[in-house]
């Protein structure tokens, strides 16, 4: 018989007092006995509209039955059908928006915690599988490149290798993972996770290059030129935004993706850290995103005592997981909505001192249908900060576009393709991603690697029919 709870089975998390003060993961994951609870919510519904809701078409009634039926491992595999990364999907998937917004429990109650359950399956897979033993593809002969290491190159590859490719990945960092491993912090997303997808991939005999800058050590006509018959461009939206006011470039203003970077690829809160962070007690991080939030519960684990959200407009607009904004809540982050900077001021050795701020107001809805914010008049007021760090957004990096014959993209960096395949305008060269989409989520940058990967396969096995 369902469990007709109307609420899902709570995570267990680190108490939000000690957890921010570390960098280990906040969410603990579920007890079987938790999973086994929560699975018996599902009402195995017929026309299964949850499906519906996952960009990869996870069979979610089916792997949530087999959980039911204890059979953990074929749970996993049924995932494994269409998603190659469940330990990760399981944790930083946006499933509020995803699957469980069209969860049938959803629309009285709270829906299925489909994406605990997914993480519980794989963890559990992670934990008790024995090391399987990877049978690598009978080669097919021919070599694909691919540029970038994120989810989307990562999931290119993978289903080329299935296929007996050859694949080479490029990636400009010294470590692979992309966003994985330099966005997105430890306490969300623990490291050794990525590393063991990344493990399998080189098992099934993916070769990865690190320190390679792709329009800088090489560029994609020399690839062409070395035998790569085909080239997947999974290069992200790594560029960041800023708001062009006075101050800016001040010392210990940060781009978010400069911060995130020197405190989860180069551990900079470790004291033996090469990339130090100046120590800062008052932070400001402007932005409601996810990467937002990041940076902010990043800077109080630094040991920041003051962290601001400064935000422009209301909290309902804010475009972070609501699960993500509760945990910066409960972490003691403090939230300026509807308050924009003006200018960053600094002292005689150009380090910060403080921002000026005015509070907005909503007006009418925007070309994004939202409210836009406008200012009000005499209502400046100044933050006293000694850090600033900048989350308003990212663009991608057009150094692939400018070294790169032949290949459109739109005004503001995109590239274009032909969304069925993921071609691009350039013969043999393959996209997807935010390098596509601009900045989104890791579950759409996987189906657009799996899509580039089905495309490339039939562009190379047309062309040497
Ligand atoms: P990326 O992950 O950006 O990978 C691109 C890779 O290409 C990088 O490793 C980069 O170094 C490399 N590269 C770039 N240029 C070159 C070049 N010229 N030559 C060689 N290599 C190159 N999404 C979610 O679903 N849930 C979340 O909770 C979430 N949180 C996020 C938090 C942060 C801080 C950030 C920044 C993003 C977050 N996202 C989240 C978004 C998600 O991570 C991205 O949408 C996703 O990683 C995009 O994947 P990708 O493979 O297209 O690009
Ligand atoms: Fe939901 Fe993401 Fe899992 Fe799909 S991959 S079922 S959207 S958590
Ligand atoms: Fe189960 Fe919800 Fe999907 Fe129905 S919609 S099958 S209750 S997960």
């Amino acid at each position: 018989m369902a469990n007709m709870s109307v609420k899902k089975n709570e995570m267990p998390s680190q108490d939000p007092h000690v957890r921010n003060k570390n960098f280990n993961e906040v969410a603990l994951g579920y007890s079987e006995e938790q999973a086994l609870d929560e699975a018996a919510r599902c009402l195995q519904c017929k026309h299964r509209p949850c499906i519906a809701g996952c960009p990869v078409g996870i069979k979610i009634p089916d792997f949530i039955k087999k959980i039911s039926e204890k059979d953990f491992e074929g749970a996993y595999q049924v995932i494994l059908e269409d998603n190659s990364l469940p330990a990760i999907c399981g944790r930083v998937c946006p499933q509020e928006s995803q699957c469980e917004a069209h969860c049938v429990r959803g629309i009285k109650h709270e829906p299925v915690a489909i994406g605990r359950l997914e993480r519980y399956v794989a963890d559990r897979h992670i934990a008790l599988a024995k090391e399987a033993k990877v049978n690598k593809p009978q080669s097919n002969g021919h070599k694909v490149a691919i540029v970038g290491s994120g989810p989307a190159g990562l999931t290119a590859a993978g289903e080329l290798a299935k296929k007996g490719y050859d694949v080479t990945i490029f990636e400009a960092l010294h470590l692979a993972g992309g966003v994985l491993v330099y966005g997105i912090p430890e306490f969300r997303l623990p490291k050794a996770i990525v590393q063991k997808e990344i493990d399998a991939l080189k098992k099934m005999g993916v070769k990865i290059q690190l320190n390679v800058v792709v329009g800088r050590s090489i560029s994609i006509d020399d690839l062409i030129q070395e035998g790569f018959e085909a080239v997947f461009v999974g290069s992200g939206a790594g560029l960041p935004k800023f708001m062009n006011i006075p101050g800016e470039n001040l010392n210990c203003v940060y781009s978010a993706n400069e911060f995130l970077t020197r405190v989860n690829l180069m551990k900079s809160y470790r004291v033996d850290s090469s990339t130090p962070l100046v120590k800062s007690k008052r932070v400001a991080v402007v932005g409601g995103g996810n990467v937002a939030m990041d940076a902010a519960r990043c800077a109080k684990r630094l040991g920041a005592e003051e962290v601001y959200i400064v935000y422009r407009r209301s909290e309902k607009e804010l475009p972070a997981r609501v699960e993500e904004v509760e945990h910066a809540k409960e972490e003691g982050i403090i939230f300026k909505f509807l308050t924009s900077p003006v200018e960053i001021l600094g002292n005689e050795k150009r380090f910060v001192t403080g921002m000026k701020c005015i509070e907005m107001e909503l007006g009418e809805p925007d070309a994004s249908g939202r409210r836009r914010p406008v200012e009000k008049a005499g209502s400046e007021f100044m933050l006293e900060l000694d850090s600033v760090i900048m989350a308003i957004g990212t663009s991608p990096n057009p150094l692939i576009k400018m070294t790169t014959e032949g290949l459109d993209t739109q005004k503001w960096g995109g590239i274009v393709i032909n969304e069925d395949t993921g071609k691009t305008s350039r013969e043999g060269v393959y996209a997807g991603g935010d390098a596509v989409t601009g900045a989104a989520t890791v579950i759409l940058a996987m189906g657009a690697g799996k899509t580039a990967a089905a495309g490339i396969d039939e562009y190379i096995q047309g062309k040497n029919k």
